[in-house]
């Protein structure tokens, strides 16, 4: 087994009212979302870097409409400006170093700073970029994407992956399929250098406890999802929670997670 050392990242975050994320929850207590990404270090393929925030362009994008929309929906309260590029350097990492980009969905709060990495290889589902690719501003929004957070080039870098594939072709990063919260999310298996098996989730769930408890969020959220697909991942990770204990599941959103950034 090929130990993958990884590392929580996060460049801002923005509330919603618990119910929505929690079947039961409260309607007046707010639920923080952090946007998060994991930055995995390969001993010979180098940093793979798992979503990428939202970056500063994220705010340029939704400074006016129809993008200015999806800030009033979800506001955002920014920790590091200078998003993903502002995080790496501090780490002293070259954007020019990240090689590999995987991308569980298009939603803007994981592809903002796609633009930094011009170098890499950009890895996501050949449904997801398909329900995608076409969509212009205003179509976009109600899919939670704007278009202009994507580099000119992205077609001619992306390498469309799915179920099983092996990412690296040496076992150490095996693909997942999680549709349900966006057509064709994925999200990456492997082994931690401390030797626990770790599944990154997206978000196939908000809440870690969804997961656990395998409960969905409200149904309000149906509106958002493709629902019987979404309910069918969360019973495939509660499946998987429940046989192996040990595997570490993480949620891109959950506040567990959150608790993981340095
Ligand atoms: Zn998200």
């Amino acid at each position: 087994m090929i130990p993958i050392s990884w590392q929580v990242l996060s460049d801002g975050w923005t509330t919603a009212p618990e119910v929505v994320v929690l079947r039961g929850g409260s309607w007046f207590r707010r639920v923080k979302f952090h946007a998060t990404a994991f930055l995995l270090q390969h001993p010979e393929a180098g940093w793979v870097l798992f979503d990428t925030l939202y970056s500063s362009r994220f705010f340029e994008e939704t400074s006016r409409f129809p993008g200015r929309l999806y800030r009033w929906i979800t506001p955002v309260t920014q920790t590091a400006p200078g998003g993903i590029r502002q995080l790496l350097e501090a780490q002293g990492i070259s954007l020019r170093d990240v090689k590999h980009v995987f991308l569980s969905h298009f939603h803007a709060d994981h592809t903002g700073g796609l633009r930094d990495f011009p170098d890499a290889k950009i890895y996501c589902s050949r449904r997801a970029w398909e329900a995608v690719r076409h969509l212009g501003s205003w179509a976009g929004l109600r899919r939670g994407f704007l278009p202009g957070l994507l580099p000119p080039d992205l077609e001619a870098r992306l390498r469309f992956v799915r179920e099983g594939d092996d990412l690296l072709g040496d076992g150490s990063l095996r693909v997942v399929e999680l549709p349900g919260h966006a057509i064709g999310q994925i999200g990456l298996r492997f082994t931690s250098s401390a030797g626990q098996p770790v599944l990154l989730a997206a978000d196939a769930c908000w809440l870690s406890q969804a997961y656990r408890e395998n409960r969905p969020p409200h149904p309000v959220t149906g509106l958002l999802h493709d629902g019987p697909a979404y309910r069918a991942t969360l019973q495939r990770l509660h499946e998987w929670h429940l046989e192996n204990p040990d595997l570490l599941i993480v949620p891109t959103h959950c506040p567990e997670t959150a608790a993981r950034i340095p």
